[in-house]
Formats: C-alpha cells, sequence, structure tokens
C-alpha cells in the first residue's frame, strides 16, 4: 500500500536505522543523507519517510510530503553552501532514466559546475 514501509527497501530501512547512513538532515516527514557513491562534492538524498516509488507517485499520493522533500532539498543546498554557486534537484523516474532504488529520493548536487543537456 502507497505509503507503507516496505521490508525488501534499501531507503525504508534507512528511515529506521536498519542500514547505516551518514545522515545530515533530519524532519518529522523527511531524511537526507549522503549518497553512498557521491557524484559531486555534494550529493545527498533527500527521502521521505514513507515509502512511494517515484517522485510523481508520491506527489500524487501526498502533495504536503512531496513539497516536504522539496523544501529540504532547498535546506540541504544551503546548509552545504551551494545554493549561492547553484545546484541540481534530480528525481531519476524509471529504469531507463537510471533510478535504482524504488523509494522516491531527490538527488541534491552541488559544489561543482554542470553541463546541459545532462547526460
Ligand atoms: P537512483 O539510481 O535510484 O536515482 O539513486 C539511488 C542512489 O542511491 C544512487 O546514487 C546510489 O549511489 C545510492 N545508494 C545505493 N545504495 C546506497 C546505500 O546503501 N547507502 C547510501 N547512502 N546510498 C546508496
Ligand atoms: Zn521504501
Amino acid at each position: 500500500m502507497a505509503g507503507e514501509p516496505q521490508s525488501d527497501c534499501l531507503f525504508c530501512k534507512i528511515v529506521v536505522g536498519e542500514v547505516p547512513a551518514t545522515i545530515v538532515r533530519e524532519t518529522d516527514t523527511t531524511v537526507a543523507f549522503r549518497d553512498i557513491n557521491p557524484q559531486a562534492p555534494t550529493h545527498v538524498l533527500v527521502i521521505p519517510k514513507a515509502h512511494h516509488r517515484d517522485a510523481a507517485a508520491l506527489a500524487a499520493a501526498d502533495p504536503v510530503l512531496a513539497a516536504d522533500v522539496l523544501r529540504e532539498a532547498g535546506e540541504v543546498a544551503a546548509q552545504e553552501k551551494t545554493d549561492t554557486t547553484g545546484y541540481r534537484i534530480i528525481f531519476n523516474t524509471g529504469t531507463g532514466a537510471g533510478q535504482t532504488v524504488f523509494h522516491a529520493h531527490a538527488h541534491v548536487l552541488g559544489g561543482r559546475g554542470f553541463e546541459w543537456p545532462p547526460g
């Protein structure tokens, strides 16, 4: 069911502390932690504590929670001091776009320049 913890989900396990992570921010509804394979000096994942498979499903099921994730992405960028130089918020959606963990998450990337279009 949408929003319910999934026993086979890596990020649900991070939410409850079953899998360790370097947490940089936490709210009642979200957790932000460093990506294990960083692609930029700042690479933080912001997730809702509730399980939703991707960003669109999250927004459809719980728009307030989706906004919580976006606001926290901005807070992470400010905390990491990448908000003045610019940063990216990325939601890979579907395997073809590189999604590997099917628990909605925003990648917050900063601390270097970025090209457009993305690869
Ligand atoms: P996706 O490919 O689904 O957009 O992003 C999943 C991200 O989760 C990847 O960037 C990957 O490096 C990260 N990741 C995978 N396993 C772990 C883990 O156990 N801990 C942390 N902190 N990040 C992980
Ligand atoms: Zn999950």
